[in-house]
């Protein structure tokens, strides 16, 4: 005991002095400071509250808000609540002793883990030292006969404690804001945070007064400047609400943003808590990570938005809010992506969002078709990471084919299965990345009977990798692979009649007088399709180009990227013009053959033709083709 009746203590802490570590320890992200703090006047309002409603309060609750003053001139920001207040004993418990034994506790695994961080340890209050060389508690307990009292802390493990006059109940927190953080003095930087964190917190938050424009200039009106909603949508009853409520809402999270498309409102008590509301957005080709994130809330007090590792990585597409206490605040990544509540909540919005989408497939299958270009990469992303939401999602997961149409893959199936199913029994799935390109293809298919479809998006070429692991006997085949015949073999192929000297032969006219293209190989293959069929096809051997395909998405495969592509040159022996060039080689001597193909202005023209149908002729050697073309009309 001192003279003046203070009494003073050493705070429990082995360590000689914990706010430097705390400063250091929270530097880049001090100014959370404020949130633990109107988190905890919030927290002792809703205690004084349930105590009023069963009835172990009697007096007036009168005015609840919480009260952010900034006193520039003095370097000061109060926080003031008139919530449950502390007793002496109280601050003795509760910011004395519990704080610190936690301190410690904090310090242990901080040594192990630096990114956990202050709040898991119940070290709320203390972030105030982050920002301030000293820190006071004004308080009176809601208690009858409470006396209040002063508790003063410079940052140095010593504190006093004292008795004062207070006539109002509650808390007040007094920060001496330090020379680094002068910044938050700034009415602005204030206004920030309290957007930033306390938007939605349950308990009105007041900063100064509602200012309005009078002859020209900004002048206080009497009115409380409250700068939260109290009552956010996510909390309300989901049949009170309309659709503009949803939209409305939306609009206030993401200014600017196009219309959601659906939302999810969730509501679960039990095994956990857990409320929100979940916005599909329209997404264009170009997805922005950065904007319009996911928010994560516990008990309405900003946490994240960051959630990544949080709920499944293709939930992360989608925007909105969740809020649940059994998030724990202030924690590092690496703990919320192992605690079980986060599991079991992830698991269970990825079910919900698969049940919402299903019913409305199930309930409005021409909004869901409508809307599914917009859904296809959240749903695909969802199926490809997340077995679970696979499973699901297999019934409502759409197949679009060449010509817009939409099928589910058990509808897709049944249309294919008697046209489409080889000599071996397995299914072919044939596809096309882009219908301009493979417009040839696409039609010849199409003249055959079989459907084609459309698989242009970023995620395509591994979907289609998992439906083949997935589906049985099935096989992805792009329209531009092979000839039609052995996209789909039927039966076994016709053999080609030649001897190897006429092979050769062939085989010389024809790569002798190809372009020169960079980084293109080709080579040239004999195929009996009979004599109505087309003379010479380009294709792509399936397998090498998807080789191609994924090495290009990985960084580091450069090996394989930088690889030639590989083309078949595809000649038709049983066609009349390939025919004739076969007996007019036959029997030549190899510089012979490349003279007389030289000279053959058809050679050139078939090679140009093939060339041309792939998007392959370009440059000097389209032009050259034009000007013979325009020759042989003459
Ligand atoms: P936590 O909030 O995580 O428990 P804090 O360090 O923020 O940890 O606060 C410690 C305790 O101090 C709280 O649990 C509460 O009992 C008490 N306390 C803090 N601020 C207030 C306040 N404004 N009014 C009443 N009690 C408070």
């Amino acid at each position: 005991m001192t003279e003046n009746n203070n009494q003073t203590g050493k705070i429990g802490v082995t360590t000689e002095n914990i706010f430097p570590i705390i400063k250091k320890f929270l530097y880049s992200d001090h100014e959370i400071f404020l949130r633990e703090l109107v988190s905890n006047a919030v927290d002792a309002t809703q205690k004084l509250k349930t105590y009023a409603s069963i009835g172990d309060f009697k007096g007036e609750l009168g005015n609840l808000s919480v009260r952010i003053n900034v006193d520039k001139e003095n370097g000061t920001i109060t926080i003031t609540d008139r919530g449950i207040g502390m007793t002496l004993d109280e601050i003795e418990k509760y910011i004395n002793q519990i704080a610190f034994s936690s301190a410690n506790e904090f310090l242990d695994k901080y040594k192990k883990d630096a990114n956990s961080i202050i709040g898991h340890f119940g070290l709320g209050f203390y972030s105030a030292f982050m920002v301030s060389n000293k820190v006071e508690i004004e308080t009176k307990s809601y208690k009858e006969g409470a006396v209040a009292v002063k508790w003063s802390c410079d940052g140095s493990p010593e504190y006093t404690i004292s008795e004062i006059d207070k006539q109002d109940r509650g808390t007040s927190i007094i920060l001496y804001i330090d020379d680094e953080n002068k910044n938050f003095l700034e009415k602005f930087e204030i206004e920030k945070l309290l957007k930033k964190y306390c938007r939605f917190l349950p308990v009105p938050v007041v900063f100064g007064k509602k200012t309005e424009w009078k002859d020209g200039k900004s002048v206080e009106t009497d009115e409380d400047n409250v700068m939260n909603d109290t009552n956010p949508l996510w909390t309300r009853k989901p049949a009170d609400l309309n659709d503009e409520d949803y939209k409305k809402f939306y609009q206030e999270l993401y200014p600017f943003s196009d219309e959601p498309m659906f939302w999810i409102h969730l509501n679960v008590d039990y095994p956990f808590k857990l409320t929100g509301i979940l916005y599909f957005p329209k997404i264009k080709t170009n997805i922005d990570p950065n904007r319009n994130k996911i928010q994560l809330y516990c008990n309405q007090v900003f946490v994240t938005d960051s959630v990544e590792g949080i709920v499944p990585e293709f939930l992360t597409l989608m925007h909105g809010v969740i809020d649940s206490p059994d998030i724990p605040l202030n924690v590092s990544r690496s703990y919320l992506q192992s605690d079980q509540n986060v599991k079991k909540i992830s698991n269970h919005i990825t079910k919900k969002v698969s049940d919402r989408l299903d019913e409305i497939f199930k309930n409005d299958r021409p909004q869901f078709e409508e809307k599914w270009d917009s859904l296809k990469i959240f749903v695909e992303y969802g199926m490809l990471t997340d077995d679970k939401f696979y499973d699901r999602a297999k019934n409502f997961n759409l197949l679009k084919n060449t010509d817009g149409k939409l099928f589910t893959l058990d509808e897709y199936k049944e249309l294919i299965a008697a046209n489409q199913t080889d000599k071996d029994g397995n299914l072919v799935y044939l596809y096309s990345s882009d219908t301009n390109e493979q417009y040839t293809y696409i039609s010849n298919a199409k003249d055959k009977g079989y459907d084609v479809l459309l698989m242009d998006g970023q995620l395509d070429v591994h979907y289609i990798n998992m439906l083949e692991q997935k589906l049985e006997k099935s096989r992805f085949v792009r329209v531009d692979s092979d000839i039609i015949d052995n996209l789909i073999q039927k039966e076994d192929a016709k053999e080609v009649t030649l001897t190897d000297k006429q092979k050769e032969g062939l085989n010389e006219a024809f790569t002798s007088q190809l372009p020169k293209l960079d980084k293109v190989n080709f080579s040239v293959d004999y195929k009996a399709l009979g004599q109505s069929a087309q003379p010479i096809q380009i294709t792509q051997n399936e397998v090498m180009r998807r080789m191609k395909d994924a090495s290009a998405m990985q960084p580091g495969m450069s090996f394989y990227g930088d690889m030639p592509d590989n083309y078949n040159l595809v000649l038709n022996v049983d066609n009349p013009l390939i025919s004739k060039i076969i007996s007019e080689v036959d029997g030549k001597e190899k510089e012979d053959v490349v003279k007389y193909a030289s000279e053959n202005q058809n050679i050139r023209q078939l090679i140009d033709l093939s060339l041309l149908s792939n998007g392959m002729l370009k440059g000097e050697s389209l032009n050259n083709f034009i000007k013979r073309s325009t020759d042989l009309i003459k």
